[in-house]
């Protein structure tokens, strides 16, 4: 994830002002340098970095804290705010009718991206199209058209035709009833004349709402360059940052932004269809430091209860936070995680489990993949409501009948009572962290 460690060593200096009523001028030399160090290695331009450093030290010393917070209540407040403003607002997305254009360099992530961002408008309940007018790169057709089948959304492409142009043009046609249209474009390895004028034609026949350019979160400082060609030619309204799961960078793509006045749209996270994000800054900068991501965190659970129906019914994620911890509670964790995604990714938006806390895990303690999963069901299908809840009391001859009643083997039902172990011991981890961080929470 982008700026990845700022939320770690930011913590540790923020620890040092634990106590303090009143910052010194070496106290928030110190969170700046950390803040810098960060920021420079994730890419981001020197200027802004001097900029941003420049106003957190003016209103940290200057400004008077409100009365009844901590020096570092104050400091972690205003870094906050400092980088909200930096990273800017999220593109205005509204939910309607409307064609959307994406540009950006060959390799970027737009076919990906493209797919992605029409799974994301099905999910809020309108009828996306995307149209491959890339002709440019073999495969991208195919790759497209999987892509879209996955999503399950409409799809047009001609792997026959030659002219992006004539492509455009017919798939609007052809998909006149959705009512996003998502048009992805041709990319190069350079920005050439010829990928410009040609994107400019297209855009001459679909008439986009807004054209967003797609980069990828390692490309460093030549973000800045490519934004400003694509700006002048097509006009960017907003950025996606594609990538952000395989780099601790990112900087250049915000730079790029900044640089054109643009906004980010979404980030993409993974090479799955659900892997996108919409931009938020408070829940990404939040997410940052460590403070969590609770909205992020509530919508992918209302996805995923949604598509698990009513069964899963009640669960909230933050009662894994406490309670007892019973094989039921696991069950419907188990389901509805998998539709959620990747454990670590949900694990950085719960408040105090962020910053690399899942490393400390051992690697198949919480591993709930899907052939696990279904061998575990038929275990937990075969036990009773007095079983699946004190998990602890199941003796020999009681895991020799699950066994025999689930068509699996003891071993099968050990390693199901093991995980359940294993997650229980984890999440008590967990509960004790989680309450370190809460008084960050609250000061937001
Ligand atoms: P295009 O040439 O701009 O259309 O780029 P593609 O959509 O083909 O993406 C290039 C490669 O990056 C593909 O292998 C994608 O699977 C991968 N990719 C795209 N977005 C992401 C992302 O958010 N995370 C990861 N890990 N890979 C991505």
């Amino acid at each position: 994830m982008v700026l990845d460690d700022l939320g770690t060593s930011l913590r540790g200096t923020l620890e040092d002002l634990r106590g303090k009523s009143r910052l010194t001028e070496d106290d928030v030399e110190a969170v700046v340098k950390e803040i810098q160090r960060s920021l420079l290695q994730a890419d981001v331009d020197v200027s802004l970095v001097m900029e941003l450093s420049d106003s957190i030290k003016t209103r940290a010393l200057e400004e008077e804290p409100p009365g009844g917070t901590t020096a570092r209540d104050h400091v972690l407040r205003i870094v906050y705010e400092e980088l909200v403003a930096l990273v800017g607002d999220s593109t205005e997305l509204p939910l309607e009718e409307q064609t959307i254009m994406l540009a950006g360099l060959q390799g970027s992530g737009k076919t990906t991206t493209a797919a992605k961002m029409a799974w994301w408008f099905s999910k809020k309940g309108l009828r996306p199209a995307v149209i491959q007018t890339d002709t440019f790169r073999p495969g991208a057709y195919d790759q497209a058209k999987q892509m879209c089948e996955r999503a399950e959304v409409e799809f047009y492409g001609d792997p026959d035709a030659e002219d992006p142009v004539e492509i455009a043009r017919r798939g609007m046609e052809e998909t006149a009833d959705a009512d996003v249209h998502i048009v992805d474009t041709a990319g190069r390895h350079a920005l050439e004349d010829e990928l410009i004028e040609e994107i400019e034609e297209i855009g001459d026949v679909v008439e986009p709402d807004r054209s967003l350019l797609v980069l990828d979160a390692a490309i460093g400082q030549g973000a800045k360059e490519q934004a400003r060609r694509f700006e002048e030619s097509i006009g960017i309204q907003g950025v996606t940052i594609t990538k952000l799961d395989g780099t601790a960078k990112g900087g250049g793509a915000l730079t790029a932004v900044n640089e054109t006045d643009s906004t980010i749209a979404f980030l993409g996270t993974g090479e799955e269809v659900e892997d996108i994000e919409r931009f938020e800054p408070n829940g990404f900068i939040s997410r940052l430091l460590g403070m969590g991501d609770l909205k992020q965190l509530t919508e992918r659970v209302e996805r995923a209860m949604a598509e698990t129906g009513d069964e899963e019914e009640d669960w909230d994620p933050e009662d894994m936070l406490s309670g007892e911890f019973t094989l039921h509670d696991m069950r419907k964790q188990m389901n509805a995680m998998n539709r959620m995604g990747p454990l670590d990714q949900i694990m950085d938006m719960i408040p105090g489990m962020g910053g690399g806390l899942m490393d400390q895990l051992p690697d198949d303690a919480m591993d709930v993949t899907q052939d696990r999963m279904q061998r575990f069901e038929f275990v937990m299908d075969s036990m009773t409501d007095a079983e699946l809840e004190h998990p602890r009391a199941i003796g020999q001859s009681q895991i020799e009948r699950i066994a025999r009643g689930s068509g699996t083997d003891e071993e099968t039902v050990r390693e199901l009572l093991q995980q359940h172990k294993m997650m229980e011991r984890t999440l008590k981890q967990f509960q004790g962290m989680g309450q370190g961080n809460m008084d960050m929470e609250r000061m937001m």
